[in-house]
């Protein structure tokens, strides 16, 4: 503790109050292993709750879109195209089957991949007589990419869509849930994730077949005989039984984790939002934002200090916030790589902080941020 002040994490895990009683279950069945029982209770709420009809829980969401690129037949040569302003574990499961990454930018309604440039890049591709294994729209701090726009787009081409919905787990886009309508999506339980099973991730798709695929490469791609044959290579990424367990408990809150998530927005905005150079992250007017994390953009020129010299300013009251993700196409592992566009995500990494935002702050804690925000904002 600095001062004796208490830390303000960005967004801790927040349990609902069942989990310990569901682990405790798990145990007692002994089911102390990958798969059984409340991997199949997960997996059968989670795909009610987001309208998706076949789930398959794995170990993390890196390993979900792992298994989307390996069931849509990425591999070695093939481009992927995918949101610039994202977190890397939406792109290096492409890497991983030896594709290409090419990046698109994002536009400021949603800072979301601009179907427009999406449109472009696919055209240009299809002159250049190779079209992209997949398009992944990554649906950035829970707000909803526009994807019947992407999927519109994508159409004519025959690409697939994955949508990286792992910060949107209670988003809705046009009434249904973050990743509906994709050919799959991908939801993360990482620690920080909206809900949490200390780490953990879903594939979701209406493809039955597609997601049986990728519960069977979860699993080694172990043939159905008893003394296990291969006839291809697969993977170790099922969950835990006992997380899925704490999973149960989680997806059972989600909805109030929603509202609390968005309460907390209003919250910063209603408190910050007098002050010139500070800008909010903008709702599309298509969806409903989980608000995983509220994103302010701090323009230094008028605010006088810039998004670090704020997070330092925070951090000293032992306060954590982040810069927003670094894009992709800035980012020194995916030199050369191709990019359609990028100044509006560079232009968005310079001023945005996420702020913390977990769902069990008191208005205490979040006067504190919004007491630091002020003295550095308002000198
Ligand atoms: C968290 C996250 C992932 C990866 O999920 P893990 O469970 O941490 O592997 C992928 N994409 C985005 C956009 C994320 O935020």
């Amino acid at each position: 503790m600095i001062d004796g002040k208490k830390k303000i994490f960005l967004s801790p895990p927040h349990m609902g109050g069942e989990e310990l009683s569901l682990v405790r279950e798990a145990f007692e069945s002994n089911y102390i292993a990958p798969l059984g029982p409340m991997v199949d209770a997960f997996e059968k709420e989670f795909a009610e709750v987001v309208g998706i009809p076949h789930a398959v829980a794995l170990s993390s969401g890196t390993a979900a879109m792992h298994l989307a690129m390996r069931v849509l037949g990425v591999e070695r040569g093939d481009e992927v195209i995918a949101s610039t302003l994202t977190f890397i574990g939406s792109v290096t499961p492409a890497v991983f089957q030896g594709a290409a990454p090419v990046f698109i930018d994002c536009d400021r309604v949603s800072w979301n991949m601009d179907p427009d440039l999406l449109a472009e890049e696919l055209e240009d591709c299809r002159k250049r007589g190779k079209l992209p294994k997949a398009v992944i729209p990554t649906d950035l701090y829970g707000q909803c990419s526009d994807l019947d726009r992407i999927i519109g787009v994508c159409a004519p081409y025959g690409v697939p869509v994955v949508s990286d919905a792992a910060e949107a787990l209670g988003a809705r886009y046009k009434g249904r849930h973050a990743g509906a309508g994709a050919r799959a999506a991908v939801f993360s339980f990482n620690g920080n994730k909206i809900i949490t099973t200390s780490g953990g991730g879903m594939l979701a798709s209406s493809d039955a077949a597609l997601v049986e695929k990728a519960r069977s490469l979860s699993q080694q791609a172990r043939e159905p005989f008893p003394h296990y044959e291969h006839t291809e290579i697969g993977y170790n990424y099922r969950m835990s039984n006992v997380l899925a367990a704490i999973g149960i408990g989680q997806i059972r809150v989600l909805g109030d984790r929603v509202e609390a998530k968005r309460k907390i927005f209003e919250y910063y905005k209603s408190a910050l939002n007098d002050i010139p150079g500070i800008e909010f992250m903008p709702e599309a007017a298509y969806g409903k934002c989980n608000r995983w994390l509220t994103v302010v953009l701090i323009d230094p020129k008028v605010v006088g200090a810039d998004r670090e010299a704020m997070r330092v300013a925070l951090e000293a009251e032992n306060i954590e916030s982040r810069p927003m993700w670094k894009p992709m196409h800035l980012q020194p592992v995916f030199k050369g790589c191709r990019v359609r566009g990028g100044s509006r995500s560079s232009a968005l990494f310079e001023e945005g902080l996420c702020l913390p935002s977990g769902t069990a702050m008191t208005p205490d804690d979040l006067d504190r941020v919004i007491g630091v925000v002020r003295r550095v904002a308002c000198k």
